[in-house]
């Protein structure tokens, strides 16, 4: 922890979820000595409070559709602040290499010769699924797990949702699925093509924080309860056998307690 470099050095920290306890020590330490701290909407602002009285706070916004300083404008920023010397936190919610353009970030640091450290946080998809006490793996559910966005690049055709429901059935694979909300309906329809209508699914809104909402339903239910319960972003939807199994895990539980 004694290396930091008095000056010029990006740091991507990772904000965690939401939660402000969720950020790692480590990137509470580096808050805690910035000289400037670059900030996006999903970090909590709960966290500037570690920055010292006189750290410059830049807030860059970036809810999807309404960038408040678009990502080409964030490099650049992040460049100025590194030639000007300073020691930079670039906080971004969940973990900077999630779905964060972070990577983007990176390489217009190193062709400019800045110093940069990427710190991880806890990404949304862990902790959404965390709190409903379920786990992404399982012995006997899901052999392993798909990070993916439901939000492709303008132009780009996204998503093959079908192939990867196929995958998932053929390899036991949980579905996490983020910035899918706008898009369930394609993401519903192409999943039902490789996975049972039955398939257990979730949406956990605000994952992490006091105005968490969640709602679990079926694959096929998928639309109409985030319809029903109103759920919007920033959400996470879940797909796969592991709800349901934790649920039979739960009530196996329940039952070896009040059998005892
Ligand atoms: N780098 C971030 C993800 C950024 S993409 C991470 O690692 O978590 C933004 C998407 O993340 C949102 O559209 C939503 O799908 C998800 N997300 C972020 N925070 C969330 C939260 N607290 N609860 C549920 N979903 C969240």
């Amino acid at each position: 922890m004694n290396d930091i470099p008095k000056k010029g050095k990006v740091y991507l920290v990772g904000a965690g979820p939401g939660d402000p306890g969720l950020i790692t020590l480590r990137g509470k330490f580096l808050l805690e000595r910035a000289e400037a701290v670059v900030y996006d909407h999903l970090a909590n602002v709960k966290l500037l409070a570690h920055a010292p009285a006189e750290a410059e706070l830049i807030y860059v916004g970036k809810k999807s559709n309404q960038h408040t300083l678009p990502q080409e404008g964030i490099n650049r920023l992040l460049v100025e602040l590194g030639l000007a010397g300073k020691r930079v936190v670039r906080l971004k919610g969940g973990d900077p290499f999630i779905f964060g353009r972070g990577g983007e970030e990176v390489e217009h640091l190193q062709e400019a010769g800045i110093p940069v450290t990427v710190v991880n946080g806890i990404t949304a998809g862990l902790a959404a699924v965390s709190s409903l006490n379920v786990p992404l793996t399982h012995r006997e559910h899901a052999h392993g797990v798909v990070f993916v966005t439901g939000h492709a690049k303008p132009g780009d055709s996204g998503t093959d949702w079908a192939t990867l429901a196929h995958c998932a059935r053929e390899a036991k694979l949980t579905l996490v699925i983020y910035m899918g909300i706008s898009s369930a309906s394609a993401i519903q329809a192409g999943l039902l093509q490789g996975l049972p209508a039955s398939t257990p699914a979730a949406i956990v809104q605000r994952a992490s924080l006091p105005q968490q909402r969640h709602a679990a339903c079926t694959l096929a239910q998928l639309v109409d309860t985030l319809q029903a319960e109103q759920l919007g972003s920033p959400s996470i939807l879940v797909v796969g056998d592991v709800i349901s199994g934790l649920a039979q895990l739960q009530d196996g539980a329940e039952g070896a307690r009040q059998a005892a």
